[in-house]
């Protein structure tokens, strides 16, 4: 590890050294820190000092997981206009998976030694509580070691509307049917100021919190995202993240953070806004904030779908420690324009790994390390 003294040495803007101190110090930043962070052009100092994190946290390993994406209806009520993923019914592209479609996908070759099935779709009225229990207990019957990953914070937040019963007692009977950890999606970006232009008509902030806060306290572990590269600005984000550092002191829940880039092909948001493609530059600040900002979360995940996996593998020395997975047949990110590829071989996420410098280790949702591999793809 590069030693405290040459980090600083090494620092180019002055004004940084501070936060540079309190880093090395293992100090939390505070809201100032972080607009400095956003602000500043010297983006190898962000990177030499968030990587000084990761190693601190994590040494040289970095994980990843064998894992499918599935949506099960691509139909949705609510209107987020950074969205090229939602269709109204009658659109000749709208769908519904039943369990028995589910099943057949999961059991085709691709998905073979899959370890986790990551769930998030549409809000659809005509889906209720008893859909997801067949649904979690049949995929269970049919391949008991996959886990169920499911729901962001506001779809669960909707179907448990629709199907007239609490949030508790939805996530309750999920969780005997099979739920076992959800993702971090729906986040986007938490001021309400810009929630309405982007995703109007979405739940707010609070009820994305508080249902992350009652996942948590249900033994529900969660990631959490945000959503960044449209019209926020940095007072917006680091507001953003400082309430999941809020409430991760409150229940650490959250196991892993993943900045995404808001892709901008096919989506209303992306038409009225002149707002051009994340740079380069600006997904690996992404990643170096989270890792100095986020003194609470454990993992920061470089989610190559849409940063690439050339820069995903660049990440690694800006502060994550995770390249999230496989994630075959990803389509939300792919419908607005990600032009990676559908999924990525185990083999080659290795590779990514350790041509980097870094140890790959595959890891289950807790990021507990298999000790043997799963089926090679
Ligand atoms: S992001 Fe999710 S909730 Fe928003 S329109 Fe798309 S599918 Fe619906």
């Amino acid at each position: 590890m590069t030693s405290d003294h040459a980090i600083l040495r090494g620092i180019r803007d002055s004004s940084l050294k501070n936060v540079a101190q309190k880093v090395l110090n293992g100090q939390r930043l505070n809201i100032e820190d972080g607009l400095l962070l956003y602000t500043t052009n010297d983006l190898s100092s962000l990177g030499s000092l968030a990587n000084h994190v990761r190693l601190r946290k994590h040494g040289l390993k970095t994980f990843y997981v064998h894992s499918r994406r599935l949506s099960y209806t691509n139909i949705c009520y609510t209107h987020c206009q950074f969205c090229a993923f939602q269709a109204k019914p009658g659109d000749p592209r709208a769908y519904v998976l039943t369990a028995e479609d589910i099943i057949k996908d999961l059991s085709s070759d691709v998905n073979k030694g899959v370890r986790e099935l990551h769930m998030v779709a549409g809000h659809y009225p005509k889906l209720k509580i008893d859909y997801f229990e067949d649904l979690f207990i049949k995929i269970k019957q049919k391949f008991p070691d996959i886990h169920l990953k499911v729901f962001t914070m506001v779809e669960m937040d909707y179907y448990a509307r629709v199907s007239g019963i609490s949030i508790e007692e939805f996530l309750d009977r999920c969780i005997a049917a099979g739920l076992e950890s959800c993702p971090g999606g729906g986040a986007e970006i938490f001021d309400e100021e810009i929630r309405q232009k982007i995703c109007i008509g979405k739940k707010d902030a609070e009820i994305w919190l508080n249902n992350a806060r009652i996942c948590h306290k249900k033994g529900l572990k969660t990631n959490c995202t945000m959503l960044y590269g449209h019209i926020e600005k940095p007072l917006h984000k680091i507001d953003h993240l400082n309430r999941l550092r809020t409430l991760q002191d409150e229940t650490n829940g959250f196991l892993a953070y993943i900045p995404l880039a808001y892709q901008i092909e096919d989506n209303e948001l992306g038409r009225t806004y002149p707002i051009r493609e994340t740079t380069g530059y600006a997904d690996l600040r992404e990643i170096a904030v989270a890792r100095l900002f986020l003194d609470n979360i454990p993992h920061i995940k470089a989610y190559w779908v849409m940063i690439t996996e050339g820069l995903a593998q660049v990440a690694l020395s800006f502060g994550a420690n995770d390249l999230d997975g496989t994630i075959i047949q990803e389509e939300i990110a792919h419908n607005a324009g990600a032009k990676t590829p559908q999924m990525l071989t185990k083999q080659r996420l290795q590779d990514l790994i350790s041509s980097a410098g870094y140890i790959p280790s595959e890891r289950d949702h807790l990021y507990r390390e298999y000790a043997q591999p799963s089926a090679a793809i």
